[in-house]
């Protein structure tokens, strides 16, 4: 795994401050996302919510127009066997489908990026586990963060926590990055690998970290529309994702609507917001 080391942005207080803004706009969507995915709600209905409330609270959203060919939504949704970047369109949500919701936004030129799997109704155990595991394992590899530790202990605290629950495909073709004044920025955050490498943790670096499991195989395939990326076996896939930061005082979730504090609590790890 090659290292995109060169580039790395370093925020200031104050930067990090205005990304915290972006982020609770990001993770504020996703909540009402979350309430609002149900049978027959089609994932274009989400997207226009989330286009909707991001414009109304002063954010762009940063996926449309993203990328070649350009990206033509706010949101990425995709459903059972999609992974990521599914675009939402005309598919109603049926019970016991699981859709993975993406969004990103961009306030005063900084970014938010976040992404939750979302159960439709009444889902069968071994989704719902996945799920579980999926979203744990994301905040195991921000718990691992520590200032001058490294950006694989992040990725050894995912994989560690996927494999120790069972048989998961873990994506390699797709990992985390480094954000703020660009969605995709050095370095990558892989979700496995040996802890101990990549660029050292500093304060004012941002990351979003974001696990893609698979009940199957970890080898995907892009549709024809050039975005949706899914399962070769046609497994049923979880993506969870926050963008973060380490302070002097801990770790902070720029894209929880509480910065993290509750679950980070869980986890023994101080709470670094502000
Ligand atoms: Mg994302
Ligand atoms: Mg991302």
């Amino acid at each position: 795994m090659a290292f995109r080391d060169r580039g790395i942005e370093i925020k200031t207080p104050e930067q990090i401050d205005l990304m915290r803004v972006a982020g609770r706009l990001v993770g504020e969507t996703l909540e009402l996302l979350r309430d609002a995915a149900a049978p027959g709600v089609t994932t274009q209905d989400l997207d226009t919510l989330a286009e909707t409330h991001i414009r109304d609270h002063g954010g762009i959203p940063s996926f449309k127009g993203y990328s070649q060919p350009p990206f033509p939504a706010t949101i990425c949704a995709s459903v059972n066997d999609e992974v990521v970047h599914g675009i939402p369109g005309p598919r109603a949500l049926a019970e016991g489908d699981v859709v993975s919701i993406d969004c990103g936004a961009i306030v005063e030129g900084w970014h938010g990026d976040a992404a939750i799997t979302v159960p439709i109704g009444e889902v069968a155990d071994d989704v719902l586990e996945l799920l579980r595991v999926t979203e744990e394992s994301l905040w195991r590899g921000m718990a691992a963060a520590r200032l001058g530790g490294r950006v694989t202990d992040i990725s050894h605290a995912i994989e560690t926590h996927v494999r120790a629950q069972g048989r998961y495909g873990i994506l390699e073709d797709y990992t985390g990055h480094g954000i703020g004044t660009e969605m995709h920025m050095a370095p990558n955050v892989p979700n496995y690998g040996r802890r101990g490498r990549g660029p050292t943790i500093v304060e004012g670096l941002a990351l979003a970290v974001e696990p893609m499991v698979t009940l199957g195989s970890k080898h995907t395939d892009l549709l024809d529309d050039e975005w949706t990326v899914a399962t070769v076996d046609g497994s049923v896939a979880a993506h969870f994702e926050h963008t973060f930061t380490v302070t002097a005082q801990g770790a902070w979730v720029l894209t929880a609507v509480d910065g993290g504090e509750a679950r980070l609590a869980e986890l023994g790890v101080p709470f670094g917001g502000r």
